[in-house]
């Protein structure tokens, strides 16, 4: 019986991984976080029968302690809560399923304490990789990738040699946008950019998938996750999401992983790893398929993939500039504040006016975001 905690489990990857949990059964959840959906985790509270639990206001604490009166289980709030759930004694593998770079602080401290991390937050690597892989090396913890193409990736690098990789190509679906022009995206409504043609995922994700900032970031978390150059990364559009990433080695031989999109397939890898469970499902029908085809991204239309690239060329605190200015300005469009194209154009702005620090400690990480954040609020 393997024990984990799971932080964002009210989310669309934290769902996904207590569905996980609860088809194997020999899971134990001993902690969950969530941000504020108190029903939610209540139900999962009683399914699952987590010892600790942790929201992150003290009003949803609240509510959550009336609602489990009947219960004994701690509940913890802030920050601080976060990382006691992160390092809890039994907890041998955290799945850090919460969105955003909140998720730095305890990923470090479950580190720290020898936790193997399950990772989904790729802002964790994109803004502190420098940080994250080498504390990992020293404290022996696997880091394990959730995201589809990383997992993709992950599986195709099995029993091969790091020495030997040529490049890793990363896959791309496109978005719902793929085809359309610059001009064209000045009246996307928010409606048509949650439209996902092949996964279903959480509301931010799903924007950073139509502005290709997503395969901009994953493309960061590649780099640091399986250390190679930036060089040494390829986006291929394939927009059927059959293929979920592959890698070519130095003998011209490539190797993929393909299936149907199913985020419970990574997840449960990750959680497994190195064994693989039976996992309920559809599977690839090449018949029905008949093809798969390929395509180069489009970087003149979308530029959250160029702007990427140059955050992490110029590296140091740029990426976390450039994360940080991409949720601010999705939130903004969430909202209906701003328009589509302004998401590129308050990325753009944020990064001219920022001059990068190199090798940055997490409080510089934290301390740009903030200034980032400042910066858009007095220009939008
Ligand atoms: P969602 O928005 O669906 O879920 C986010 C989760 O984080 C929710 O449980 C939310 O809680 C929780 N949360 C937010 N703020 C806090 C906080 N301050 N304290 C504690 N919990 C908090 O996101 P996704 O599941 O889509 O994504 C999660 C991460 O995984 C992201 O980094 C994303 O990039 C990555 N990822 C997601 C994929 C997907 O298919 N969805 C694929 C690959 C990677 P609540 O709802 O209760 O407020």
């Amino acid at each position: 019986m393997k024990t984990i905690a799971v932080l964002g489990s009210t989310g669309s990857i934290g769902t996904q991984t207590l569905e996980v949990a609860g088809a194997n059964g020999d899971l134990k959840i001993a902690a969950l976080a969530a941000g504020r959906n108190v029903k939610l985790l209540e139900r999962q509270i009683r399914e699952f029968s987590p010892r600790v639990v942790a929201v992150w206001e003290e009003e949803a604490a609240r509510e959550l302690k009336t609602a489990i009166s009947d219960l004994d289980v701690k509940i913890v709030t802030g920050m601080d809560g976060l990382i006691e759930i992160s390092t809890l004694p039994e907890v041998e593998v955290l799945v850090t399923a919460i969105v955003g770079m909140i998720g730095i602080r305890p990923t470090v401290e479950a580190i720290k304490a020898g936790k193997d991390i399950a990772l989904a937050n790729k802002e964790t690597l994109v803004t502190a990789g420098h940080i994250i892989m080498p504390l990992a090396k020293k404290h022996g913890v696997k880091i394990l990738p959730v995201d589809s193409e990383h997992s993709a990736i992950f599986q195709s690098l099995n029993g091969e040699q790091h020495g030997q990789i040529d490049k890793l190509l990363i896959t791309a679906s496109g978005g719902p946008f793929r085809g359309r022009k610059r001009a064209d995206l000045e009246q996307v409504k928010v409606e048509d950019a949650l439209k996902h043609p092949n996964w279903a995922m959480g509301q931010k994700i799903t924007i950073d998938s139509a502005t290709l900032v997503n395969k901009g970031l994953e493309v960061m978390e590649a780099k640091w996750l399986f250390q190679v150059d930036l060089d040494q990364i390829e986006v291929v559009v394939q927009p059927q999401s059959v293929i979920h990433s592959m890698v070519q080695f130095v003998d011209g031989a490539v190797i993929a992983q393909l299936g149907t999109p199913d985020m419970k397939l990574p997840i449960q890898y990750a959680l497994y790893y190195p064994d693989r469970r039976y996992l309920a499902g559809e599977r690839l029908d090449f018949a029905k398929l008949r093809q798969i085809t390929f395509e180069k991204p489009d970087m003149e239309t979308f530029l959250g993939l160029p702007l990427a690239l140059k955050a992490s060329r110029e590296g140091g605190s740029m990426p976390t500039v450039f994360n940080a200015a991409n949720e601010r300005a999705v939130s903004k469009f969430l909202h209906r504040e701003i328009g589509f194209t302004d998401i590129y154009q308050i990325i753009i702005e944020s990064m001219e006016q920022h001059k990068s620090i190199q090798q940055p400690t997490i409080e510089e990480i934290l301390d740009t975001e903030k200034a980032t954040y400042e910066f858009i609020e007095s220009r939008w």
